[in-house]
Formats: structure tokens, C-alpha cells, sequence
């Protein structure tokens, strides 16, 4: 398919973060940049959208549908594969349409997708929504691209680089999906999950529901302790905190996921969570885009 060819994994690499809170635990640190992927589809996106899109072409799909708030990583995601793979496209947008679309709406509106704008109450039955627009020649991908197709094309994400001597493998988490391919596709190393959520109880059965249990050679932990206030908010000491990086190590984070995922990392760290010897692999899973919803000169990237 014509999409894979369009990004290049060349661009990832792998950056070792040199800081005195690693030093100090003899713990060792690794970004695994899949945000260089490209500047919007970037990070975990393109991986989970992969297999969704195959099967739509196989069967004869003209259309993909999905769902999304109006900063959503993974609908714009969706708009630009779909362009890519000459797919139409149609976003379901979560809440009334606003007078000015987000900098990711319209982007993805750029990238042909058609958008449909329902309340926030509509929103919540999915089914009812999916009624109203039936059309058999519609492939309609979970919020957030949830599913086990999405779980396995996110299991390719370990295939970029040697994993063999890491300890830990830590990823920021939304709707669990690849943290799903992540236990898929891990061998010896302990799985770690941050919720970007408050409380998102159900996540751990979610995830688990998307791995058959004999395919899981991995340990799972889900920490719910870093969501700064719940999903999408970033308040002024996580703003700091990436700023922060960035001058530090020139790694630039995004607000909903990967900021609070360093976040995290340095805070367990300190708190002696990794044993000393550990060799740790965060995943770099994109979503930079979303910054824009921050006024201009907030972060200094
Ligand atoms: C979508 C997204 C996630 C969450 O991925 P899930 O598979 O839904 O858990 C994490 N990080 C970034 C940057 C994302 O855009």
C-alpha cells in the first residue's frame, strides 16, 4: 500500500537522555523518536492505523469514519493516511461545531476529510451515530483507533530498534491500544503505562481484552498518579516541566501524553521505582501537533 512507503522510519532514531536524577540512580534512559515520523501523522498513529487501512482497501471500503475531539491526534492522523491511500475520510467531531475550527480540525479538512459535528450527549452512542450514517461502503475505525488490528500494527513499533537490552518499556496511554502492541511485542521487559486520564479504571481490562493471555510474555503496570488534572489539561508546572526538556535536551514533548510520561519517568526515578541497573526505553509516541492548542510563546518550541 502506498502509505507505507510515504513515511520514512529512517527518520527515527533512538536518544539517550543524559541527566544528573538518571546518574545519581544508575538508571539509563532512551527516547525511541517515533515523533519524527512525520509532523502530523506522527508517533503511534501511523502504526495503528496501518492494518485498519488494509483491511478497508481488501473489502472494498471507500470511505473510513471515525471519531475524535477537535484536537485529536488520531483524526488528523486518519484525514492525511486517507489522502495518502486515496480513502475518503470522514471525522465525527465530539461537541457543536465552533465558529473558528482548531488548527487540527483544519488541517484535517486540508486533508479532504469530511466533518460531521454532533453533541457531546450524541457522542457518547457511538452505535446510534453509526446507524444514522450506515452506508456499506463506510469502515468506520474506533475512537482513538482502538482494536486489535490496532494492536497489532502498533506491536511493529518494537520492531524499529533492538530491544533486547532494555529492562522497562514506558509509553504514555489513552485508549490502551498500544500499550496493547507494546505486551504483544515485548520479550523479558516490564510494560509500563501512563494514563493520561484521571482514573481510568477500566483501562487495564481494556487493554487486556485486546491481547489473546497467552501471547503476553511481558508485566503489565498501569500508573494513574501523573494525569496533571484529567485528559487535555496541562497546568502550568507540567507546562514548565517541558519546557524545561526541551532547553535541557532538546527533545520536544506534546501536552496530553508524552509530556506527562517524562513526567513520570523522572518522578519514579527519583522515587526509586527502577531498580538501579535499569535500562529504560520510552516511547516517543508524537502528538506534537496538539501544542497548537496552546496560545503562541507558552512553550518555547
Ligand atoms: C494517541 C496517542 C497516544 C495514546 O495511544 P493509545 O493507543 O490510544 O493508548 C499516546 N501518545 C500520543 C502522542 C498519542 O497521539
Amino acid at each position: 500500500m502506498k502509505f507505507y512507503n510515504t513515511f520514512n522510519l529512517n527518520t527515527v532514531n533512538v536518544e539517550t537522555i543524559q541527566a544528573e536524577w538518571l546518574f545519581d540512580k544508575k538508571v539509563a534512559l532512551d527516547i525511541l523518536r517515533l515523533d519524527k515520523i512525520h509532523s502530523v501523522v506522527s508517533g503511534n498513529k501511523w502504526f495503528k492505523l496501518k492494518y485498519y487501512l488494509s483491511e478497508a482497501a481488501s473489502s472494498n471500503k471507500t470511505t473510513i469514519a471515525t471519531f475524535g475531539g477537535a484536537w485529536s491526534n488520531h483524526i488528523v492522523a486518519v484525514a492525511f493516511a486517507c489522502k495518502e491511500v486515496s480513502l475518503q475520510s470522514v471525522g465525527i467531531i465530539r461537541g457543536e461545531k465552533p465558529a473558528v475550527l482548531s488548527a487540527t480540525l483544519k488541517k484535517a479538512v486540508e486533508y479532504g476529510m469530511e466533518l460531521h459535528f454532533v453533541t457531546r450527549e450524541e457522542y457518547r452512542s457511538k452505535e446510534t451515530i453509526k446507524q444514522k450514517f450506515a452506508d456499506n461502503s463506510w469502515y468506520w475505525i474506533n475512537e482513538g483507533g482502538y482494536g486489535r488490528l490496532g494492536a497489532k500494527g502498533a506491536s511493529e513499533i518494537l520492531k524499529v530498534t533492538d530491544i533486547s537490552t532494555y529492562s522497562h518499556i514506558v509509553a504514555a496511554v489513552g485508549s490502551g491500544t498500544m500499550l496493547a502492541g507494546l505486551l504483544l511485542a515485548a520479550g523479558s521487559q516490564k510494560v509500563i503505562g501512563i494514563s493520561s486520564m484521571k482514573k481510568n479504571v477500566l483501562l487495564e481490562k481494556e487493554i487486556l481484552h485486546l491481547v489473546a493471555a497467552e501471547k503476553i510474555n511481558s508485566t503489565l503496570q498501569i500508573i494513574h498518579d501523573y494525569h496533571f488534572g484529567g485528559y487535555g489539561k496541562h497546568p502550568l508546572p507540567l507546562i514548565d516541566f517541558i519546557n524545561e526538556v526541551y532547553s535541557q535536551h532538546n527533545l520536544p514533548l506534546d501536552i496530553v501524553y508524552t509530556g506527562k510520561t517524562f513526567y513520570a519517568i523522572k518522578d519514579l526515578t527519583e522515587k526509586d521505582f527502577f531498580e538501579p541497573g535499569s535500562r529504560v526505553l520510552m516511547i516517543h509516541s508524537g502528538g506534537l501537533q496538539g501544542n497548537a492548542s496552546l496560545p503562541l510563546k507558552v512553550l518555547a518550541f
